[in-house]
């Protein structure tokens, strides 16, 4: 009787063994590790199991112990820093693609060093062919004048040259650009773009602002070929692997980059998730409107359901539009477009399930397209509605005056911003604005307090696109070199914690997707990076510096470090 009993106590362990081996083993184990899972409760963990693609169990290693089976490919983390796969929610993919492929003008120090790398590639060039670049600002040199025509011509006399400056909203060219371009002094500044012209003589001096850039720009011989399109696409695939970015918010393609895309996917040449803003207002985004939103393809890695849209310039180039004049010339910038070119776009969208995405940089800007956004919400019923949740965004949402700050929350709008902007923008933004308009810019704190979420992203190419540059940013709120200044609101910073989730689970949700990606929790895509070091404890002065060792998305290990983790 006893031996009974005991043989079948030995029994029943004997089958709880067997059902624990049989239970669901993972195809890749992450242990012992410092995992900031960025859920609800920012819990942490030391170890993940991953299986098809997917997060199957987040816990203690002895808790993740029993998913690791014959098969199972485990990885010991020796005690390094995991937290869900970067989110950039402002991106230009193409761009940072042909930022690769040019003249790099980042980080040069004075004018002179800038015209010596322009010259450089000059002599490397036969007479004719173009000089294209990009990077430039002037507010780093000591001089802090735009370039000019002239500057160049004495460098580049039989070359047209095209040079961008780094926001993205100003270029500088030479005299044979202009030449081409049969830009004279009779030439009228464009809507929404200016021609800056010698105060005396009314010629143009070369700079270029917003709308005057395409004047240019649409002389230069077309890199639109299918295939330097695809060397772009798969040069930004890894540049933005690299840094561990799992998803990028594309702001502001057309249906010939889905295509190239759709196809890159297809061919398993992209890894990358992008969330796609249409270009416009144009044929596009007009299509997009008519045929609704292309929402989860590949597994969740392509899909396009906004327009992106601008309503003003940068600040940097005096095109941000405010409501008050410049405090350093007498402007109040640029609004690119009439109410009655967008509204229709805006109210259409709200009608169809398309997110709008619109930049606004300026106090008025911003304003106006809050004007635009309440207006469509008060005049299409939610019975016309196919999203109750439209989560309209405004991009930058840079200087927003303080009556306007509340609205954001009240209309469940969403400022997408890029904290890196603000550490740049820090060595000039007194001088535009003054120091009491200072108050509203990049006001993180006020956002956040509020309730409203801030998706964080970098803007690359017009910054590097290293999200740990926006870490350190948001939660530093100086430069990289230490450097702050007056009027800056030190107390506007972000806590790391905020700053983290601003890269992470807050992209997600500004891209509907907080149910997929954006935090390591079971039944959401396997999304990770591991970190050299531990961005919640690391000095403040070193957090720029973390190296990325390791990028996962959807459980496939897509970017590893050389000399790290090789043997495993
Ligand atoms: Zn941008």
């Amino acid at each position: 009787m006893k031996n009974l009993l005991f043989e079948s106590i030995l029994g029943f362990i004997f089958i709880m063994v067997s059902i624990n081996c049989s239970g669901p083993k993972a195809d890749l184990v992450l242990k012992n590790g410092v995992i900031y899972t960025v859920d609800e409760n920012l819990s942490q963990a030391q170890a993940v199991a991953i299986s098809d693609k997917k997060i199957i169990a987040v816990g203690t290693d002895a808790e993740i112990e029993e998913f690791v089976g014959m098969g199972t490919q485990v990885i010991d983390l020796e005690g390094r820093t995991v937290t869900p796969g970067f989110i950039d929610s402002h991106y230009h993919f193409m761009g940072v693609g042909r930022r690769e492929f040019q003249l790099n003008l980042d980080g040069t120090k004075s004018l002179q060093e800038f015209l010596d790398k322009v010259a450089t590639e000059v002599a490397a060039k036969s007479d004719g062919e173009w000089i294209t670049g990009r990077g430039w600002i002037e507010e780093d040199w000591p001089s802090k004048r735009f370039p000019t025509r002239q500057d160049l011509d004495k460098i580049a006399p039989h070359n047209p040259v095209i040079l961008g400056r780094a926001d993205g909203h100003a270029i500088v060219v030479n005299s044979k650009a202009l030449e081409i371009s049969g830009i004279t002094k009779a030439t009228e500044d464009p809507q929404g773009g200016k021609i800056l012209r010698d105060q005396y003589s009314g010629e143009a001096t070369g700079l270029l602002i917003d709308r005057a850039m395409s004047l240019v720009r649409k002389h230069m011989p077309s890199d639109d070929s299918p295939e330097i399109q695809r060397e772009y696409a798969k040069k930004a695939n890894e540049v933005a692997l690299a840094y561990g970015l799992t998803q990028v918010h594309d702001m502001g393609s057309s249906f010939g980059s889905v295509d190239l895309w759709k196809n890159m996917y297809e061919n398993d040449e992209l890894k990358i998730r992008l969330y796609v803003c249409i270009r416009g207002p144009n044929e596009h985004t007009e299509r997009l409107l008519e045929e609704g939103p292309q929402i989860g393809l590949y597994d969740d890695k392509l899909n396009v359901r906004a327009i992106k849209i601008s309503a003003d310039g940068a600040l940097g180039s005096r095109g941000a539009a405010l409501l008050e004049p410049y405090s350093d010339a007498d402007t109040k910038g640029l609004l690119i477009y009439h109410d009655e070119e967008i509204y229709p776009t805006i109210k259409k969208a709200l009608e169809n399930n398309i997110q709008m995405v619109i930049h606004a940089i300026g106090d008025g800007a911003n304003r106006r397209i809050l004007d635009l956004y309440e207006r469509a919400f008060d005049e299409v019923p939610e019975s016309k509605r196919s999203n109750m949740t439209p989560r309209f965004r405004i991009e930058h949402s840079q200087i927003v005056h303080l009556d306007d700050i509340p609205r954001f929350k009240e209309l469940g709008v969403i400022p997408s911003m890029q904290p890196s902007h603000a550490i740049g923008d820090l060595h000039f933004a007194v001088r535009r604005l003054g120091m009491d308009r200072m108050a509203e810019g990049y006001a993180w704190r006020q956002f956040i307090d509020q309730g409203s979420y801030i998706p964080g992203g970098s803007d690359a190419p017009v910054e590097e696109g290293n999200p740990m540059i926006e870490f350190y940013a948001a939660c530093v709120r100086k430069d990289t070199t230490g450097f702050s200044t007056d009027g800056w609101h030190p107390e506007y910073k972000m806590t790391r914690e905020e700053a983290l989730k601003s890269l992470t689970i807050w992209g997600a949700k500004a891209a509907f997707s907080e149910d997929l990606i954006g935090s390591i929790e079971p039944g959401k895509y396997a999304d990770l990076v591991v970190l050299a070091k531990n961005l919640m404890t690391e000095p403040e002065e070193r957090l720029f510096d973390i190296k990325v060792l390791m990028t996962i998305i959807g459980g496939e290990i897509v970017y590893k470090k050389e000399e790290f983790l090789s043997s495993k």
